[in-house]
């Protein structure tokens, strides 16, 4: 029988910790640690046990549900255990080749509803996807909120730093709220080993397919108790066109709740040229510059401009008729050739889901220039047969063009 018993969670001034101990044949997808922890920059004196053990339960609940598991604990929210099945179905729909069972058996319930507030929150990252969504909600100030030790490790200090005041400079400059939150998160399960569990059987490797929509929503529970918020969105980073097997999706997200709070994954609506039409609008209404950061390759925050993410954002920029040199791209006239012949080979290894992306940036460009007035960098792109281009054939070939040139 697997079975995980929470021994004991606390909360000191603005840290939760929790200590718990595994046992069955689960146990090797646990690290040794048995603690969970995680640090906010602000204080949580007022947050009870019952919702002080969310952000832990919401990242073990995919490792229950999969390995038919038992959490036995002490006190939970209301709230959140009426939603866990209801966003437990929306996994359960996603991954048809998996069976979800486990359970919860709590000794108590307590019910946290709060007083009525229309005061929300929102994970921001500095990207597209959230820029958009904070945009949308601009109006209701809503705080923000980062984790370190999702992309970037607690041994990356200085990367850390440089996000860290890159955010806080967002919140301050739209006096917004801002928490940061040090997780431990990424640091308590083999991710490796349970992706190697799943990934035979639905292609997904774990953190991106089971644990990081949900996982990075648990944080929110606390933050939203102790500050009687309504609302938290977590920005979409697919449409309906282009939706694939991940861990965040609305049929998931948007059934989380916790001590009166409603989760909203919001944005599902508008693809990423939508987005960044939305946001160089916003720029030109309020004449408020802003910068993106989209760039997971480069360390210390800024955008490297030579992967697909950077590549794919100019491109965005570019067709809406934006200079993305004003929106956090730092290159010269002279290697927007060179970097766009970069994105040509790239785009036949990216996932299928970019294929309709692929497609609304082309239209967007010819939407907005004949052909003569394109940068020569761009003019491929501008006159390409996508669908031919991106045909599985294609992709087979240039697969295989690469596989070779590696072998010699
Ligand atoms: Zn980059």
């Amino acid at each position: 029988m697997n079975r995980i018993v929470i021994e004991d969670i606390r909360v000191i001034a603005n840290r939760l910790e929790c200590r718990y101990t595994v046992s069955g044949q689960w146990e090797k997808y646990f690290k040794a640690t048995n603690t969970f922890f995680a640090e906010y920059s602000k204080d949580l004196d007022t947050v009870p046990q019952s919702v002080a053990i969310i952000p832990f339960l919401c990242n073990i609940l995919p490792v229950v549900w999969i390995f038919d598991g038992e959490v036995i604990l002490e006190d939970i929210d209301k709230d959140f255990l009426l939603s866990i099945d209801e966003f437990k179905q929306g996994f359960a729909n996603m991954y048809p080749e998996l069976s979800f069972e486990g359970r919860i058996t709590p000794k108590k319930v307590t019910e946290n509803g709060q007083e009525t507030s229309h005061k929300s929150a929102m994970f921001f990252s500095g990207g597209v996807d959230a820029f958009s969504t904070l945009i949308s909600h601009i109006d209701e100030k809503p705080a923000l909120i980062t984790l370190w030790g999702a992309d970037i490790s607690f041994e990356d200090q200085a990367g850390w730093k440089m996000v860290d005041q890159y955010i806080g400079g967002v919140a301050v400059n739209n006096n917004l709220d801002y928490v940061s939150i040090k997780t431990s998160f990424r640091r308590f399960l083999d991710e490796a080993a349970l992706s190697e569990y799943v990934i035979k059987k639905t292609g997904n490797n774990w953190w991106y397919g089971f644990q990081h929509g949900i996982g990075v929503i648990g944080h929110a529970a606390p933050i939203a108790y102790q500050n009687n918020l309504k609302t938290i969105y977590i920005a979409s980073s697919f449409t309906k066109e282009d939706r694939s097997t991940c861990a965040s999706d609305p049929s998931i997200d948007n059934f989380v709740r916790f001590c009166g709070s409603q989760v909203v994954h919001d944005g599902f609506e508008y693809s990423r040229q939508d987005k960044v039409n939305r946001i160089s609008d916003y720029v030109k209404r309020t004449d408020a510059p802003l910068q993106l950061r989209v760039c997971w390759e480069s360390e210390g925050g800024s955008n490297c401009c030579h992967c697909e993410k950077c590549h794919l954002t100019i491109l965005c920029l570019l067709a809406g008729q934006n200079d993305p040199r004003k929106y956090g791209f730092d290159y010269k006239d002279e290697d927007l050739a060179d970097m766009m012949k970069d994105f040509r080979r790239e785009i036949h290894f990216s996932h299928p889901s970019c294929m309709v992306l692929y497609q609304i940036i082309q239209n967007e460009l010819r939407k907005n220039y004949k052909m003569k007035q394109v940068n020569k960098g761009l003019r491929w792109y501008y006159k390409m047969n996508l669908k031919k281009e991106l045909s599985t054939q294609r992709r087979m070939f240039y697969r295989l063009i690469r596989k070779i040139k590696t072998i010699r």
